[in-house]
């Protein structure tokens, strides 16, 4: 006999599971409870205070874009008129820019200052006249295929005998038909000459997750790295703040929130998940589904047993890619601004919120995924700031605030006091290189 019943239960109060929860509670008029494992919802979209008092960060969700939410938002009218504080995004100041080891920079500013890209491509002039061309050429592919790229993100994927509109666009007489077939490392090198340029997008690339050197992924990676030069943003005050309007909006359409609930497994009774067992063993059932929002291999192994699923699907989760993107993410609490040495030749490289400090070989970043991969810690930083100069709330006045990002081995290359170790030495490299 369950404890309590509704028509859709949902494991795990994250993004997913927060937004999937809006949608059943109010477009499929259901009665939806969500059980999360933590004290409070979110997951990802977590901020929280850093070690010293006053400083707020964001331990995953960082960079958003305005076009992740724009469904939410046509959708949920009250996630901008009534949480419209909660929900804001804050442009990162002055686009994305690199310093090299020689102190030249290069910076490619955002939209809402550059709306014709001619300051970026002045910066980009600096090392290749031909590629500040290139650049305003594709900023006339971009704006073709920016809406494209938007709709092809929030739609499942077709039927193999339909062309989606990525492959339609491709066949635009102004786009290269090789490019859907390369990597992105083979799209910017075809495109442009300087290796400044090169480098700057293959790192910025880098922080979608995804390695640079994968055939057929060029387009879609330098659509989405254009996405953070040119449209990078915040959520104001913390991405927590979008699981708070998030949780208020399913709430007040009659959705249940459980926190400290972990749930143990899925019910399963004549080949159908029928509810959920807690940690406690309290039992939870389902009238209509019950939805995990955890990766396939808890799904499949942890919360519901391998005899629920065909072999070849279990192996196939078994042998999913996990090395990708694995982050040594780190917070800093800083007595002031960053004053970079490259703000002489180019001062606006002070006001960039998000910098990348790299060599301008633009086969480092291509190297380290490769070592990456191999379970080799990478020895040379490639690595990121991200900055909240646009974002005053998130530090005492007179401070300021930063993370910083680099790419490391997958979690099981090392042990537990190994990685403690590293966690310490890492933090020396990141001052020893933002000090250089
Ligand atoms: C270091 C890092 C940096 C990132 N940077 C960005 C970024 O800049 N921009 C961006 O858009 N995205 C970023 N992401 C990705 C983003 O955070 C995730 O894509 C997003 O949080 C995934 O949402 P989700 O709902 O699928 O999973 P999660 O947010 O992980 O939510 C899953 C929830 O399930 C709960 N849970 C787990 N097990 C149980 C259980 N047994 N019972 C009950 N509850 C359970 C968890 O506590 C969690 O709250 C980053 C991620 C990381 C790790």
């Amino acid at each position: 006999m369950a404890d309590s019943v509704y028509d859709a239960v949902i494991i795990g109060g994250g993004a997913k599971g927060l937004i999937t929860a809006m949608y059943l509670a109010k477009y499929g008029g259901m009665e939806v409870a969500v059980f999360e494992q933590k004290h409070e919802a979110g997951g990802g979209w977590c901020s929280d205070e850093g070690s010293v008092p006053g400083f707020v960060f964001d331990y995953h969700c960082v960079g958003v874009r305005p076009y992740y939410h724009f469904a939410t938002e046509r959708d949920f009218p009250e996630w901008k008129e009534d949480y419209g504080q909660m929900t804001r995004m804050l442009d990162i100041d002055t686009g994305i820019g690199a310093i090299f080891e020689d102190q030249s920079s290069i910076l490619l500013y955002n939209l809402l200052e550059d709306p014709d890209q001619e300051r970026s491509a002045k910066s980009i002039a600096r090392f290749s006249q031909k590629d500040a061309d290139s650049w305003r050429r594709l900023m006339e592919l971009y704006n073709l295929f920016a809406p494209a790229f938007v709709e092809w993100v929030h739609n499942p994927p077709l039927a193999p005998e339909e062309t989606d509109i990525l492959d339609r666009l491709s066949k635009d007489s102004r786009f290269d038909p090789s490019w859907p077939g390369k990597s992105l490392f083979e799209v910017l090198n075809d495109q442009f000459e300087s290796k400044e340029l090169i480098s700057l997008l293959l790192r910025g690339a880098l922080s979608g997750g995804r390695p640079a050197h994968l055939p057929g992924m060029g387009v879609v990676q330098l659509m989405w790295t254009l996405g953070i030069a040119l449209q990078g943003a915040y959520v104001n005050h913390g991405a927590h703040n979008m699981a708070h309007a998030a949780v208020k909006i399913f709430l007040a359409n009659g959705g249940k929130m459980f926190t400290r609930h972990p749930v143990d497994k899925v019910i399963i009774e004549n080949g159908k998940a029928t509810g959920i067992r807690l940690t406690d063993g309290t039992e939870v059932k389902a009238r209509k589904l019950v939805l995990s929002t955890l990766d396939p291999y808890s799904l499949c192994f942890r919360l519901t047993g391998k005899e629920y699923f065909d072999p070849q699907m279990l192996s196939r989760i078994e042998k999913l890619e996990r090395r990708y993107t694995v982050i040594d993410y780190f917070h800093w609490s800083l007595n002031e601004k960053p004053n970079y040495l490259a703000a002489d030749a180019n001062p606006d490289i002070n006001k960039t919120d998000c910098v990348f400090l790299i060599t301008k070989d633009p086969e480092a970043t291509i190297r380290e995924t490769h070592l990456r991969l191999s379970g080799v810690l990478p020895t040379d930083l490639n690595l990121a700031v991200f900055a909240f100069g646009a974002d005053k709330l998130r530090y005492p006045e007179g401070k300021f605030a930063a993370t910083t990002e680099q790419f490391t081995v997958a979690g099981n290359v090392l042990n537990e006091d190994q990685w403690n170790e590293h966690a310490k030495a890492h933090a020396q490299e990141v001052v020893k290189h933002w000090q250089r």
